[in-house]
């Protein structure tokens, strides 16, 4: 059951991180206007089991006037509301408060805030650690996402043999990722990969909608475009059986996806994602409705 909608509200971006799986950049462009935010508020609405809005990106700060009329919409219309933020602007406790009071305000009740060395390198008093200590007294439920570098740990069996390697750090092998933080790490037998871990692509309990209309059931792969017809209606008649990329991954994850489209894979891949997108996006011309837009694959 969808019970959450999270708006890329922007693709732009102060940082462009390594780690980042939609490949944000100063750069990016593509960002809603309030009218847009409006008409997704409505169709969530209309849907019936949304509980939750999201505002990320990008960093939505960027655009903070529209940030802060975007909360207030999502908030008057009866959903509970959150922004995940790299804390752009929280120089100090003051000034993280003239961003956040106005929010809080506003109806923002969570607070995810980007808190690892790929933006803030070892600063201990960063900006992140600001906004959540200001935000925690604002009474909103402040958490840090942390994502480190990847690191191999060798897993023993039980008979003190040696077992799969497997990484730590919680990189998602997509995006920016899937170029900058792969190299050298230990890879899997592309055949393995028959599962995907991170997302349910037949009943989807959030998507990611963004300012060019498309809606996300992961970064980069579009279930439909809501400027062309109803978020309501799109939720309402989506199969990954009719979908010509998750009905692969979903019938037998990225594995069958690189058979489905015919592809030849290499021997080895970190991980599933990283099959799963390196995959996409050799094909991204023959699917363009289904596989963009073109940033998220980083083509320009
Ligand atoms: S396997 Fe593919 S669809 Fe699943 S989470 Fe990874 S990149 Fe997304």
């Amino acid at each position: 059951m969808l019970t959450e909608i999270h708006f890329l509200l922007t693709y732009k971006c102060n940082f462009e991180c390594d780690h980042c799986f939609l490949y944000c950049s100063p750069k990016s462009e593509g960002t809603f206007t309030i009218q847009q935010v409006d008409d997704v508020l409505e169709e969530a609405q209309k849907i019936g089991t949304i509980k939750t809005i999201y505002f990320e990106g990008g960093e939505p700060q960027l655009y903070y006037p529209l940030l802060l009329e975007s909360i207030r919409r999502a908030k008057q219309k009866g959903f509970e509301v959150g922004i995940v933020t790299n804390a752009y602007g929280a120089i100090s406790e003051e000034d993280a408060s003239l961003w956040l009071e106005p929010l809080a305000e506003a109806g923002l009740s969570v607070l995810s805030v980007s808190d690892d060395s790929f933006h803030y390198g070892d600063e201990s008093e960063n900006p992140a650690k600001i906004a959540r200590e200001v935000g925690s007294k604002l009474n909103l439920n402040a958490f840090p996402i942390c994502i480190d570098p990847p690191e191999v740990v060798e897993m023993k069996s039980n008979q003190g043999e040696k077992g799969h390697a497997i990484i730590a750090g919680g990189a998602k092998f997509r995006g920016r990722a899937a170029d900058t933080l792969t190299e050298g790490l230990p890879t899997r037998p592309w055949q393995e990969l028959r599962e995907c871990p991170d997302e349910d692509l037949l009943t989807p309990s959030r998507v990611h909608v963004d300012p060019y209309g498309n809606i996300h059931i992961c970064q980069g792969i579009s279930i439909g475009n809501f400027w062309e017809k109803p978020l309501s209606e799109i939720m309402d008649s989506y199969h990954p059986d009719h979908h010509p990329i998750c009905g692969p991954l979903h019938k037998g994850g990225p594995a069958e996806l690189a058979l489905a489209l015919n592809l030849e894979p290499d021997e080895g891949y970190v991980d599933e994602c990283h099959l799963c997108f390196l995959s996409r996006r050799q094909v991204i011309d023959k699917y363009p409705e289904h596989l963009t837009p073109k940033q998220v694959y980083g083509i320009k």
